[in-house]
């Protein structure tokens, strides 16, 4: 789960990594210019809070002063970037800015350990950086005396002593923060001031959506039915958000992949994958379609049955269930073959709902229909 700029940017602040001074402005707030004497400075930047970067290029970062502070809040308040209306905007001081770093820790699975990112070059997307400049990244498995190590390749890059020896401390507490449950901590850009002082001028924080329940504060969101993925978890359900626009529901995380591929292979491209796990009945998979469908994205659903201790007439029995009770406006395709075929299959052709026994030949019709549906 990704936390917003502001609740990264508290984070930072407790483990004592230095982040501007700010405030959070939400929708319906009075904007007033008193903000510049609650920060004590002359210029602001007033920053969308919206759950991607590249705000800077997509207009989602604006400076302000005192003239023209309250016309362009209002207007980014009322501005939607990519799709999503901005509704909350981070309004801190305007730094000045001397050089522009990358800094992260991420969890490596194969390390077995917290790795340091490291780049001379931040200020763009870490991808960006390793096409333009991969010799300026520092790369470091977070295990016994990384500092010294990681100290010598950034004076060997031509930092100065002084600003290393502040690196080595933020990084040392970006690597504590990360062991609570923190998967990525980024901060890009790490801003060199003209004062010579280090500051986070950005935050990326994804916390492990499995350990939310030590998270408390950020638990209403899942309440809110905010992150689908998180939704789906309290039914017992895998989702994983994805771009495309065929929802894909399948039993089993094997066949599902399957099906991913398959769409793939025929030029379709999923909006998700949900798997309803063995042995699911008729109403976990209207759960799973509800789910599905919520994701304004997925212009047809796809749902791949092959039964093996899940039922293929419990299947039906749900799919069935949903069509009446949510009374689904995209086009699905229904695979149903396995366990209890014949009685799913009866309750599919009782209720007039067309399904196919070949998974390549219903990943063909699902893909069709996405694209007739837009
Ligand atoms: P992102 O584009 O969504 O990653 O948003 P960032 O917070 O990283 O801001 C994008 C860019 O805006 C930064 O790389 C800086 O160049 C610029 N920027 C952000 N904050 C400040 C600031 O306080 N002062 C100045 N001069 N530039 C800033
Ligand atoms: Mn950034």
């Amino acid at each position: 789960m990704d936390l917003k700029e502001h609740q990264g940017k508290k984070i930072f602040k407790k483990y004592e990594i230095p982040v501007p001074s700010g405030k959070v402005i939400n929708q319906g707030d009075d904007l007033t210019v008193k903000i510049f004497e609650e920060l004590g400075v002359d210029e602001l930047v007033l920053k969308a809070q919206i759950p991607f970067g590249k705000r800077g290029k997509s207009g989602g970062i604006l400076f302000v002063t005192r003239e023209d502070f309250v016309e362009k809040a209002k207007s980014l308040l009322n501005k939607t970037i990519q799709g999503f209306k901005v509704e909350q905007l981070w309004v801190e001081e305007k730094l000045d800015i001397e050089k522009e770093y990358y800094l992260s820790t991420t969890l490596s699975r194969t390390d077995k350990s917290y790795m340091l990112v490291f780049s001379s070059a931040g200020g763009v997307d870490i991808e960006e950086i390793s096409e333009q400049h991969p010799d300026k990244i520092i790369k470091i498995a977070l295990k016994a005396d990384w500092q010294k190590q990681f100290a010598q390749e950034c004076l060997d890059q031509g930092l100065s002593q002084k600003v290393v020896t502040h690196l080595v401390k933020i990084s040392e507490k970006l690597h504590q923060l990360s062991r609570n449950d923190v998967m990525l901590a980024e901060i890009n850009p790490l801003i060199l001031t003209k004062q010579n002082k280090l500051i986070a001028a950005d935050s990326k924080v994804t916390l492990d959506a499995n350990a939310l329940f030590r998270h408390k504060e950020y638990q209403e969101k899942v309440k809110s039915g905010d992150g689908l993925e998180e939704e789906a978890k309290v039914k017992d359900l895998a989702y994983v958000q994805l771009d495309g626009d065929v929802g894909v529901i399948g039993n089993g995380a094997g066949l599902v992949m399957c099906a991913l591929d398959t769409l793939a292979h025929f030029g379709g491209q999923p909006a998700n994958f949900l798997d309803i796990g063995g042995g699911a009945d008729a109403d976990k998979m209207t759960e799973a379609m509800k789910i599905v469908l919520k994701n304004p994205s997925c212009k047809a659903l796809f749902i791949n049955i092959f039964g093996g201790i899940t039922k293929c007439d419990e299947v039906a029995k749900g799919i069935v269930q949903a069509v009446k009770k949510l009374g689904i406006k995209v086009p699905m395709t229904v695979r149903l073959v396995g366990t209890n075929e014949k009685q799913g299959q009866a309750i599919m052709e009782q209720n007039n709902i067309e399904y196919y026994q070949d998974m390549e030949i219903a990943a063909k019709k699902a893909i069709k229909s996405a694209k007739e549906s837009k």
